[in-house]
């Protein structure tokens, strides 16, 4: 049996970084993946000649390329504005948008796609950029609006990153302006994460989504995390790469699943 899986991100890239892997796993499996994304991410940094050419149009199309790249049925944007940051988030921002507005948004195309998943941030929004957190406020209440089955938090084993960032401190020169203390509260422990995916096998895919991102390569929201994933040694890049990790709420502690779709029982192998 094949099912819908919605991946709910807040800016182009965010699924290239967090969930890639396990978008091209599922398609592969024949399952209708759809990517949504809140703001087209043009409050991003980048190379001025992006910026002159308008960012938003850009990194919309570069969305599109990654989706295809990974094998998507279907990307919408949801047309809010990136907050870029802002405190307090500027009028029109996805952050600075009613939450049950959105999330009834969200919620009619849950619906009409029947989905049998919805993936959204762990409450920290990774590392606490405004609108990755109220991607895991709109995204929660819209599953419960339209009666998403199984809700996903996309994170990133925090005690794995920590150990990796450790290690890299050791090696090389961590970048300048890099604030090891906020991985202290980024992303998730280990304690809370209730699936780990192995995407090794859509590698190609994977690393294809992020370079489909090219006005990113010198900037961007997430241009901490990826700077200080490409300082990590290989095996820690390969195992952080190499595996995506979720947690689905209210499973029984120490619950470890191996597939996005366990809740099925049609692949979900537990260790
Ligand atoms: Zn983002």
């Amino acid at each position: 049996m094949t099912h819908t899986c919605v991946f709910f991100h807040a800016h182009p890239d965010d699924e290239a970084l967090l969930t890639a892997g396990t978008m091209a796993r599922l398609a592969t499996e024949g399952h209708r993946v759809v990517l949504v994304l809140a703001t087209a991410g043009e409050g991003g940094l980048a190379a001025p000649e992006h910026l002159a050419r308008g960012l938003g149009g850009l990194r919309r199309a570069e969305a599109r390329a990654s989706a295809r790249l990974l094998g998507c049925a279907r990307v919408v944007f949801l047309g809010y504005g990136d907050s870029g940051h802002g405190s307090p988030p500027p009028e029109g921002s996805f952050a600075a948008a009613d939450a049950d507005e959105a999330a009834g948004r969200l919620a009619d195309l849950l619906a009409g796609e029947r989905a049998a998943v919805l993936t959204v941030y762990d409450p920290a929004g990774g590392y606490g950029h405004p609108d990755h957190v109220q991607v895991h406020r709109v995204g929660y209440r819209a599953a419960r609006l339209a009666g998403t089955p199984v809700v996903l938090e996309a994170t990133v084993d925090r005690d794995l990153l920590l150990r990796g960032i450790r290690w890299a401190s050791w090696i090389h020169r961590l970048p300048p302006g890099f604030d090891r203390d906020a991985f202290h509260r980024a992303y998730a422990p280990r304690a809370q994460i209730t699936h780990r995916v192995r995407v090794g096998q859509h590698w190609a895919a994977k690393r294809a989504s992020m370079a489909a991102h090219v006005s990113q390569a010198g900037g961007g929201d997430s241009v901490r995390t990826l700077a200080a994933l490409r300082r990590l040694p290989a095996p820690v890049f390969r195992q952080v790469l190499g595996t995506e990790w979720y947690i689905q709420r209210g499973l029984p502690p120490g619950t470890r699943l191996h597939h996005p779709l366990a809740a099925f029982n049609d692949g979900g192998n537990r260790a």
